[in-house]
This record gives structure tokens, C-alpha cells and sequence, in this order.
């Protein structure tokens, strides 16, 4: 089947030429293009829900910053996370997906059909609403920290931790996140630092207590990252200032992981749709489903925890999955 479907899957609106071309309509619309939201047009266009994605600011999402992807099934060898997502995107587009640039601006659940405006120009009615925005991993802002990206610098370390067995890491951060992150990489590398600016940790009791038990873990409290040093290799140290003291430390490590946590791209949908107290989608456990009947969440705007390539490719099923049956529910 050729690539070029896609200029065949024009909705009802657009091939009827109608005469408000501010307003679209569409059984199923996708918002988002990481796995969760490729997963979902695939297996929504073969339930021939044509579906309609939007790409969003990021076509491709998070994965599109890494580098090496090796723990997605699949890839023996392994694939670069930009290559991966044009694998699911062209994936998508052979059983027909309309796949769109364009960003969700703001939305109306208020009724049915769901209407999204894109752009802040043009609004889709849609009988199902399919979120798969997923988060942003916040960074320290260092321009050190740009430079290096993906050449020593992180915010997974499920990701690329691999890429430094043996070798010397920092893990900036005292939440269940950074606890986790320095757990696992301290089980790949030499040695462990955490990096956490208050004099204690936010995490929970239990991963303190994990923090504390390994070995090759030191934590650094009370201080700061001031720069990452390197060279055209990659990264080489950090330079640290204890908060307490006001000196600068120097340590030599390999690779720099940020873990200051992630803010789920949920913002315009916040009148709406119920998130926790973080931002993350509340959906029914077991299913995709939000508080809004029609609207499905999907990949890591809606998990805090998991934040994998795999588990929201799977969640981006489950959500096309929900919404061909709530489809055929209503009739
Ligand atoms: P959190 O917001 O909980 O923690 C962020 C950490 O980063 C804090 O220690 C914070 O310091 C620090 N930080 C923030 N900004 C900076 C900065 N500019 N410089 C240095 N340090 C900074 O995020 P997490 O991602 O850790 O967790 C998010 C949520 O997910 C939490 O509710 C957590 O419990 C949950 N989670 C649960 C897991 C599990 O149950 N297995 C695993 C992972 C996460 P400070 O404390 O000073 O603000």
C-alpha cells in the first residue's frame, strides 16, 4: 500500500467541501505523535476509524532526543529514537492515518462532538478524542546542559543508562524519580553520584532507604549544578557549588542525568479532564478512559511512572482499542 493514502483520507468535511472550513469533522482524532499516539493511529486506521492525528510541537516526541533506542522489542540491533518514530509514523500513514501538523490550542468537552481548535484557528469535531501529548522532562536550563544532549547529558536513565556500564554518573535530584533513576544506574556503573540541593531528600521513605543501602551511591546534599565540563567526545565532570560552604566542587563522570522531574502536556485540557495533583490524567484503571466519555488518554501524559517507549506504545492500543468500542456503543 503506498504512503500516499494518507492524501486520500480526507474527512467527511473536507471532501464535502464545506462551507466552513474553520470547522472540521472527524470520527476519531488523535492528539500527540510519540508511540502512544503513532500505536493509536495505527491500530484506529486499521479499525477503519479514520483517524485523524495532529503532530503537535514535537512531531515524533520525546524519543526524537535520545539517541540509541535498544530495549524496544523489535530492534534487534537496536534504532535511533528519530528513526523509530519515523518507523511508527510511516506505520500509521500504509493503513491510512491522516497525520497533521498542527497544535492542540484548546478544547471543548463540554458536549458531543468533542471540538479541539488547532492552532487557535480551526476547530475539529470529533466523536472520539484520543490524548497522547505526553511530558516534557524538565531541565536545569545550563547552557552546558543544551550542549551536551545527548552526548552525555540525559533525563532517562532507563534509556541510556546502558551507555555508561562501568563508567562514572551524576543523577541530579531528590525525588522518586532521581532515587530510582540513581538506583538502576548504580547497578550498570562504577560509581553513583546524586546531586540534591536541599539538605534532605524528597522521595519516599522506602527509596531513601534504597538510596542509602548501595553502595556506590554518594549523595551530595546542599548542592547545585553549576556547569558540565567537556570536550567533542562528550561529557567529561561537573562543577558543583555546595550550597554551604559557596565552594565549587569538581567530579569527573561520563554521563549527567536530570531527573527534576516531568510536567505532563495536560494543561489545555485541565477544565475538563481530572489529572492528580501533578498534572497527569487520571484514567479508570485497566482501560484508557477519562472522566470525559469519548476521550481516551494514552502514553506518559497520563503515567507517572512506567515513562517507556514500550508501555505507551502499548497504552496508545488500548486507548484506539477504547475508543472502536465506545464508537460502536453509541452508535
Ligand atoms: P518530584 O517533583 O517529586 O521531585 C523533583 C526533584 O528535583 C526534587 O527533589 C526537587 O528538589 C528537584 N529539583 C527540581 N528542580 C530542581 C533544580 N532546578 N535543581 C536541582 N534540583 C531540582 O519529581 P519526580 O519526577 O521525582 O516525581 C514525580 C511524581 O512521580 C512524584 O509524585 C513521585 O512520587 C512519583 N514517582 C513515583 C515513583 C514510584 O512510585 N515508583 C517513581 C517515580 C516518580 P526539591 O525537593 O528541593 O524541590
Amino acid at each position: 500500500m503506498s504512503f500516499f493514502k494518507q492524501m486520500d483520507n480526507k474527512s467527511e468535511n473536507e471532501k464535502s467541501g464545506s462551507s466552513n472550513p474553520a470547522t472540521e469533522k472527524v470520527k476519531c482524532l488523535i492528539i500527540g505523535s510519540g508511540p502512544a499516539g503513532y500505536t493509536a493511529a495505527i491500530y484506529a486506521a486499521r479499525a477503519n476509524l479514520n483517524p485523524v492525528l495532529y503532530e503537535g510541537l514535537q512531531p515524533g516526541g520525546q524519543l526524537t532526543t535520545t539517541t540509541e533506542v535498544e530495549n524496544f522489542p523489535g530492534y534487534p540491533q537496536g534504532v535511533t529514537g528519530p528513526v523509530m518514530m519515523e518507523d511508527l509514523k510511516a506505520q500509521a500513514l500504509r493503513f491510512g492515518a491522516d497525520i497533521r501538523f498542527g497544535i492542540a490550542t484548546s478544547v471543548d468537552f463540554s458536549g458531543h462532538p468533542h471540538k479541539v481548535v488547532i492552532d487557535d484557528e480551526k476547530t475539529i469535531e470529533s466523536s472520539v478524542v484520543i490524548i497522547a501529548t505526553g511530558a516534557t522532562a524538565k531541565y536545569l536550563g545550563l547552557e552546558s546542559e543544551e550542549k551536551f544532549k545527548g552526548s552525555g547529558v540525559s533525563a532517562c536513565a532507563t534509556c541510556d543508562g546502558f551507555f555508561y556500564r562501568g563508567k562514572d554518573v551524576a543523577v541530579v535530584g531528590g525525588g522518586d524519580t532521581a532515587a530510582e533513576e540513581a538506583c538502576y544506574l548504580a547497578g550498570l556503573c562504577k560509581k553513583v553520584y546524586l546531586i540534591i540541593r536541599r539538605d534532605e531528600m524528597r522521595a519516599s521513605k522506602a527509596m531513601q532507604e534504597r538510596v542509602k543501602n548501595t553502595q556506590n551511591i554518594e549523595v551530595l546534599f546542599e548542592h547545585a549544578p553549576k556547569e558540565i565540563t567537556g570536550d567533542n567526545m562528550g561529557v567529561t565532570g561537573a562543577i558543583l557549588t555546595n550550597k554551604k560552604t559557596g565552594a565549587d566542587v569538581q567530579i569527573t563522570i561520563d554521563g549527567f542525568f536530570v531527573a527534576i522531574g516531568h510536567h505532563p502536556n495536560s494543561d489545555i485540557f485541565q477544565n475538563y479532564i481530572e489529572t492528580d495533583p501533578n498534572g497527569y490524567i487520571k484514567t479508570i484503571p485497566g482501560s484508557s478512559k477519562t472522566n470525559v466519555k469519548g476521550v481516551f488518554a494514552c502514553g506518559d501524559v497520563q503515567d507517572p511512572h512506567y515513562r517507556q517507549a514500550i508501555t505507551a506504545a502499548g497504552s496508545g492500543c488500548m486507548a484506539a482499542l477504547d475508543a472502536e468500542r465506545y464508537l460502536g456503543e453509541i452508535g
